[in-house]
């Protein structure tokens, strides 16, 4: 029998229907690399290929845009948003009421996150991703300084499946000139528990799934990883601080170092059950002048892409997983057992 589910945070709705496909062999997990156009850009050696860095790691002091840099960010060659170009006329032709428009302002930076072509995420050492961690949390405070910038995202494509467009590990810091779309309703969700409740809804969700322990994959006293009840995609997880925090640029560094731990554990966790699959994952923050600190709460989304989504997700904006996440949390808890 398959179950709806209702997902707290985001508002969607999800069919859990597993008995089709519910192991990891199950999945076929194709290694599809993006397609190469001529050397890495993200190379060592490769620097007068991109864009000026606007900042770099470097264990010891060397030039600028030259190698030596374990982690470097650069503003992104095709930014989907910019701070600095021009607006584009021909695209404000049909402002109006109805069909409304505004300049694409904003900040798109890549973060290459090693120096190695071929050294993926899961494998980075924990000092490794709290260098990465640290870079991101930087750029994304001076990118908050900008008073254009309303709402920061920062995200890592991983696979050609996961709409990555290099196979060298890159991260992308995204600056809005709004709260992004996607992140609505979970603002409204957000809102609307806090107002009703006067508690914020993912600590409650943290303190349900804690009680339940089901889906969790790991807890400590500072983060807890689980697989969320309504589950859109299988083994999606969701890795989120324990204490109360609206946003990820006030996270201390002791702390900091214990999320880059738990997000290397949960990507080698997924790596061990699939080997190298293509995944997104998302990090979710409170918008940068937040009103109400005290109902949002900042939270990182793992989205592996283990199959395509179709018609039915598109037209619905629901989803059918077909891996329970009670079954999802069982199998990577087994690993750490193991
Ligand atoms: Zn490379
Ligand atoms: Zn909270």
């Amino acid at each position: 029998m398959t179950q709806l589910r209702r997902d707290p945070i985001r508002g969607h709705w999800t069919i859990i229907a597993p008995g089709r496909m519910s192991r990891p062999q199950d999945f076929k997990v194709e290694v599809v690399e993006p397609p190469k156009n001529g050397p890495c850009p993200f190379c060592p050696g490769n620097e007068r290929l991109t864009p000026p860095e606007v900042e770099s790691v470097r264990p010891v002091p060397s030039a600028a845009d030259s190698p030596g840099w374990v982690v470097r960010v650069i503003p992104n060659r095709f930014a989907a948003l910019s701070l600095t170009d021009g607006a584009d006329e021909t695209l404000l032709q049909d402002a109006g009421e109805l069909l409304r428009s505004q300049p694409g302002v904003g900040a798109h930076e890549i973060v290459i996150a090693t120096p190695e072509h071929h050294r993926r995420a899961a494998n980075f050492s924990v000092d490794h991703w709290d260098t990465v961690l640290a870079t991101c949390q930087y750029r994304m405070d001076q990118l908050s300084r900008d008073p254009r910038v309303k709402q920061l995202l920062l995200f890592e494509n991983h696979g050609a499946q996961s709409g990555a467009s290099k196979s060298h590990a890159h991260l992308q810091i995204m600056g809005l000139p709004m709260a992004a779309s996607a992140s609505q309703q979970r603002l409204v969700n957000a809102r609307t528990h806090f107002q009703r409740h006067g508690r914020c809804l993912i600590c409650d969700v943290v303190a349900k799934e804690l009680d339940a322990g089901q889906r969790v994959v790991v807890a400590d006293d500072a983060f807890v990883a689980f697989a969320p009840w309504a589950s859109r995609l299988p083994f999606e997880l969701c890795v989120l601080p324990r204490p109360h925090h609206a946003s990820f640029l006030k996270v201390p560094p002791a702390e900091r170092r214990r999320l880059a731990a738990h997000l290397r554990d949960v990507l080698s966790g997924l790596e061990t059950l699939f080997g190298d699959l293509p995944y997104n994952w998302m990090l979710h923050t409170a918008p940068i002048h937040e009103e109400e600190p005290r109902a949002l709460h900042w939270h990182i989304e793992i989205l592996p892409r283990l199959g395509p989504v179709g018609g039915y997700e598109w037209a619905t904006g629901s989803y059918i997983n077909t891996v329970a996440p009670e079954e999802a949390a069982a199998q990577l808890r087994a690993l750490r057992g193991a």
